[in-house]
């Protein structure tokens, strides 16, 4: 991003996830933390609604928030009739609303210098334009399943899949249950799959496009997408201090999005109660909702393997805990509404994370060294389960059966394989090796953008 940093002036920067979803705002904060410590100024952009729901915790105060009107300031998304009509709301709205919002902070003399959008918001470049401002584009979701999408969308990849098998450039072989579910169940959610597609509609035009991987993880795709597009691959968005350990310090660093049930320190103390590599935690991320059977599955399975647990169960799902299942537990687990999943994942009692493998909590599982039992529901969750298991070697698969359930002895034996099982030393070890490649590309250049590749000049132990 050097490039938009002018002698004796602070470059501006917009920043503006995807509403809603804590996988797309996350990574985004995390990484306009990163511009902020690089000299330059970064407003992150969230919706009226999300930002009266939604706590940001920024001790350091150096994050500025503005907000712009999706069109429904009372309820966000769940207000909408349904998805297209936010969808299309969030569009014609937001883009008035942001346009409004770039002119007040320029009559207000914090003119803006570039933004930085969610690919799910491909609008926002026309808003840019229309003040010759600079774009980059923001992908949140691994480079595999932005290489699906867009093959999907330039019709390498035909559309209902008919064959068993999928080969794309940069990918290993891919069944049809390993595609994203909106192009492997083709049709069944049209507004969300538009969306997806529409990532890739004006790609060409942007000036750069940013990805929230690191090179070693995904070499080959990250290869495919450099050519054709400026592309910079800045993550993993963790702050450093986590993969140091460092965590004491995290007033000192720390944004981050809080929703909490319990302080912050009640499930750390928890944890520092527990041996190294004990403990089992589980989450499925921001916003999926599990029925009750498979609730009483995983809560059976957890039982089983009588290792210690972190259960994140979100407000929803607490009414479909079996009866007693916490005074019965009490002993091995703790059940929180929201943890701070970086902290828990960084903490040295994890043995195992049980996980939807939404990509930040892949990505953060990885990048922290914790192996990963994988019970993916659907969008890219299945191709991230795909990699952690085959690709990455960080983890195992549990599947859902045909009624979508996963069985509670396929939880247990996945946990007790992971944590004591031979497949769990080949893990453990996986897990390390990702978790020093992914400290090195946060270390070697903040912000990403470099890729380091080496040629041998013939004399690969001493040079010259
Ligand atoms: N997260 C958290 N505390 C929790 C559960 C989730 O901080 O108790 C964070 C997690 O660290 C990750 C994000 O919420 O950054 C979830 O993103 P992900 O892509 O994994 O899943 P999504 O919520 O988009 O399904």
């Amino acid at each position: 991003m050097g490039e938009i940093c002018k002698p004796n002036k602070v470059a501006h920067v917009l920043i503006l996830p995807f509403p809603g979803q804590l996988g797309h705002i996350n990574p985004m904060l995390q990484f306009a933390k990163r511009l902020i410590s690089k000299g330059v100024k970064a407003t992150l952009v969230t919706t009226i609604f999300l930002s009266k729901s939604v706590t940001l915790s920024d001790p350091t105060g150096s994050i500025r928030l503005e907000t712009i009107s999706d069109g429904f300031d009372q309820g966000g998304f769940a207000q909408a009739e349904n998805p297209e009509t936010y969808l299309s709301t969030l569009k014609s709205v937001g883009s008035q609303s942001l346009a409004n919002l770039i002119k007040k902070l320029g009559e207000t003399g914090q003119p803006i210098d570039a933004i930085i959008y969610d690919s799910f918001l491909p609008w926002t470049l026309d808003v840019a334009k229309q003040f010759g401002l600079l774009a980059a584009v923001f992908f949140t979701q691994s480079c595999a399943v932005n290489s699906i999408y867009y093959h999907a969308t330039t019709g390498l990849l035909k559309l209902p899949v008919e064959e068993p098998d999928v080969s794309l450039p940069g990918l290993p072989l891919l069944k049809v249950s390993e595609l994203p579910s909106l192009v492997s169940h083709y049709g069944s959610y049209p507004a969300w799959f538009d969306m997806v597609m529409s990532q890739f509609c004006n790609i060409d035009e942007v000036d750069w496009v940013l990805v929230n991987s690191f090179y070693e993880l995904e070499k080959e795709v990250v290869d495919w997408m450099s050519k054709s597009w400026n592309t910079g691959t800045v993550g993993p968005t963790i702050p450093s201090m986590y993969l140091d350990k460092r965590v004491e310090n995290n007033k000192e660093y720390g944004i981050s999005l809080f929703k909490q049930s319990l302080s912050p320190m009640t499930c750390m103390s928890w944890l520092n109660s527990k041996p190294k590599g004990s403990v089992v935690y589980v989450s499925f991320g921001s916003h999926a909702e599990l029925g009750a059977e498979q609730m009483a599955e995983i809560a059976m399975g957890l039982k089983a393997s009588n290792c210690y647990f972190l259960w994140v169960v979100r407000e929803p799902e607490k009414c479909k805990l079996p009866n007693n299942f916490k005074e019965e537990t009490r002993e091995k687990g703790l059940i929180v509404s929201w943890c701070p999943q970086m902290e828990v994942l960084a903490h040295e009692s994890l043995g195992c994370f049980v996980t939807h493998c939404g990509y930040n909590s892949v990505l953060e599982s990885l990048s922290l060294g914790v192996p990963i039992l994988a019970m993916p529901q659907w969008i890219d969750q299945v191709t991230n389960a795909k990699y952690v298991e085959d690709v990455w070697g960080v983890g195992i698969r549990v599947l859902l059966d045909e009624e979508g359930i996963v069985g509670r002895e396929f939880i247990e034996h996945g946990i007790k394989e992971v944590m004591e099982g031979e497949r769990g030393k080949e893990i453990r070890k996986n897990a390390i090796k990702w978790k020093n490649l992914a400290t090195e590309a946060v270390d070697e250049d903040p912000t990403g953008s470099i890729h380091l590749q080496t040629i041998s000049d013939g004399f690969d132990q001493g040079g010259f």
